[in-house]
């Protein structure tokens, strides 16, 4: 059988670095794209080609698929994992840091679909996951920015599925629930430094403790559960559309 590959972002912490070694583990050849590249130095020890690769810049990500065609000349499998949880009350969070919420979770994304998409059309085949949340769903308190990231990811991505059925590309979205991972701490910083003093100083440093302490942390998944459900949905066959 032919060589597949995979491309996954955000792999130096957390659900991306278990989705790397669980696409190794299923035959892939795997592509771990972040921009903390002395990070991935583990998955490199265990075989998996790494890349500079930030999903806000353009020339990052176009050089990142550049390299994997050269290398590879196809691309099967698309995780669009890399994002963040800008957290904080609307009026408190600055347009700018909610421009780069939007940036990295939404637009960040999208990059990297328009890149591979000429590839995967070639190919007349390809999978795109692009990694939402629970939260893109559900709300909970100060996470609009994130939310709304993650509801634009999955609007896109549902019409993105019928827009590419005919060339052979699945989009599939997954939504991990609370998972143990950088995440919840970086969430909590951003709420702690936009909104942990004024008006919303008392619910939101409660809200943080709680991102971060007690139930919803200690009963959070593993990455590497997440990771199994995302290989288990790059290798399901689909019934064909036409
Ligand atoms: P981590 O914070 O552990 O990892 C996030 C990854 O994203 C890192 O590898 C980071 O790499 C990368 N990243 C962030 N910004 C950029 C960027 N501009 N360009 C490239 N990579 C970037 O979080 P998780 O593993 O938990 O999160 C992975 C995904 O899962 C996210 O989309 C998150 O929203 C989602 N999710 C997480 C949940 C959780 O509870 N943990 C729950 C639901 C969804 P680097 O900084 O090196 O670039």
């Amino acid at each position: 059988m032919a060589v597949k590959v995979a491309l996954v972002t955000g792999a130096s912490a957390g659900i991306g670095e278990a989705t790397a070694l669980e696409l190794q583990r299923l035959g892939y050849v795997v592509y771990a794209g972040a921009r903390r590249v002395d990070r991935m130095a583990g998955l490199r020890d265990k075989g998996i080609r790494t890349l500079a690769l930030d999903v806000t810049d353009e020339e990052s990500a176009r050089q990142a698929v550049a390299t994997i065609e050269a290398e590879q000349g196809r691309i099967d499998v698309l995780v669009n994992n890399a994002g963040y949880g800008s957290y904080g009350a609307v009026e408190d969070v600055t347009l700018s840091e909610g421009q780069r919420q939007f940036d990295v979770n939404v637009f960040g994304a999208i990059r990297l679909i328009q890149l591979v998409t000429p590839v995967m059309r070639r190919q007349r085949s390809g999978r795109i996951i692009n990694v939402s949340s629970v939260g893109g769903e559900i709300h909970t308190p100060f996470g609009a920015w994130y939310h709304g990231s993650k509801f634009a990811l999955e609007g896109m991505s549902n019409v993105l599925r019928i827009d590419l059925a005919p060339f052979g590309i699945d989009v599939v979205v997954v939504q991990p629930g609370s998972t143990k991972s950088e995440w919840s701490g970086i969430a909590a910083e951003h709420l702690r430094e936009t909104s942990g003093r004024g008006p919303y100083a008392r619910a939101a440093t409660n809200h943080a403790k709680a991102m971060t302490t007690g139930p919803l942390h200690d009963n959070a998944s593993d990455p590497s559960v997440i990771a199994k459900t995302i290989g288990a949905s790059v290798t399901a066959r689909r019934p064909r559309t036409r």
